[in-house]
Parts: structure tokens; C-alpha cells; sequence
């Protein structure tokens, strides 16, 4: 299936949580979901009851929409995350959490992933010091990741940078605004990630 290329803030209606998809929007009081928090649709406003299967889905969806990823990706991380040692779930948001996008949007390059995907597309940052120009690259401890030179005046850039302070970089990331590095200090625990999220259903999902 191709990438949604639709109404995105329907993607947080439907999930019913701010997906924070949007950039500077989704701070503004014209955020979709502030004012209709509904699913969206013509029955969107009835009351539905949802099975055990239906919430472990929702739960699913809502975070490979909130990380823009297709289904076959998804999976592949949830397969990875399976192999590793602790717990699958918190695994599972930490690959995804260590994706090169997410981690250009974390530090504040980007005002959402979605356009932090299409920076790292367009070969706009430095993995140390390397060029990469893969969303889905896996970073890792203590890697910097760097705007390339030529790149520095890049309006889009700069002005998300401007605005990072009201998203705040977690403290995992280090950020450097001057040298327009960041660095991974740690990988994030569970408590960094407060996006309300019950990966527990998800891996259920998956092992059914
Ligand atoms: Fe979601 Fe942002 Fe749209 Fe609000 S403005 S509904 S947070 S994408």
C-alpha cells in the first residue's frame, strides 16, 4: 500500500490522540482534534463498542501513523524488537525512536517527522560526519548527527529550530544549535516516551 497522502489531521481523529503531525499547528488552537475530538466520518459521533482485537489494531495503527511508517515496516521493527532481549514492547519504540527521521525531528531540524523525512531524503545531514540519506537509518549511541553546511540557511530549517524550545529536546539528545549537531547520549527509557501509548497491545496483536 502507497503512504497515506491524505487529510492527516483525520489520522489523529481517527486514532483519537494528538499525533502532533502537523508542525506548528498542532500547538495552535487550530488544531483539528482540539476542536472535533471524534473520529471522523458520517457515523464518527456514535458510540461504538470495540472488541479486544479492535483496540489491540487502533493501538497499532496510531503509532505507525505517528511514525509514518507502511505496514511491512512496522512489522519488520515489531519482528526486531521480538529478537532482542527485555521487554518487546519498550524494545519495539525504541528502534523506533532511534529511526534517523525521528531523531531529526526530536532535535528540532524538522517540525514534524513527516518533513524531517523528506530533509533526510533530500541529503540535508551528516550521520559522523557520513552522508545518509535514509529515513529509516538506525542511530545509534553517541552518533552525531549533523545539518550539512550548504543547508544551514535553509529557511524551513531555521525556523522549526526557532520554535524547539516549546517542544523542548529530550534529554536523551543533546543539542548543539550552534554547530547544528546533536548527539545520542542514551537511548530513551520507558519514561521518556510520553506519547500515550499501550505497546502491550500492539505485541499482543502480533503474537495472535
Ligand atoms: Fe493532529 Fe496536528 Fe492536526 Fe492537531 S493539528 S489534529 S495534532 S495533525
Amino acid at each position: 500500500m502507497a503512504r497515506y497522502s491524505g487529510a492527516v489531521c483525520r489520522i489523529c481523529r481517527r486514532e483519537n490522540a494528538r499525533l502532533y503531525l502537523k508542525g506548528d499547528r498542532c500547538y495552535s488552537d487550530k488544531c483539528s482534534f482540539e476542536r472535533r475530538s471524534y473520529p471522523p466520518g458520517q457515523h464518527g459521533q456514535r458510540r461504538t463498542k470495540i472488541s479486544d482485537y479492535g483496540h489491540q489494531l487502533r493501538e497499532k495503527q496510531k503509532v505507525k501513523r505517528l511514525y509514518g511508517l507502511l505496514e511491512k515496516q512496522f512489522r519488520s521493527y515489531v519482528e526486531k524488537a521480538e529478537g532482542q532481549k527485555g521487554i518487546t514492547g519498550t524494545n519495539l519504540l525504541v528502534l523506533l525512536e532511534r529511526r534517523l527521521d525521528n531523531i531529526v525531528y526530536r532535535l528540532g531540524f524538522a517540525a514534524s517527522r513527516n518533513q524531517a523525512r523528506q530533509l533526510v531524503l533530500h541529503n540535508h545531514f551528516r550521520v559522523n560526519g557520513q552522508k545518509v540519506n535514509i529515513p529509516s537509518f538506525l542511530v545509534k549511541l553517541g552518533d552525531t548527527v549533523t545539518l550539512k553546511e550548504k543547508s544551514r540557511t535553509k529557511a524551513v530549517i531555521l525556523e522549526s529550530l526557532e520554535t524547539v524550545a516549546r517542544r523542548g529536546v529530550p534529554g536523551w539528545l543533546e543539542l548543539d544549535k550552534d554547530q547544528f549537531t546533536g548527539s545520542i547520549k542514551a537511548y530513551p527509557q520507558r519514561e521518556d516516551l510520553t506519547m500515550p501509548i499501550q505497546e502491550q497491545l500492539i505485541v499482543e496483536l502480533y503474537s495472535r
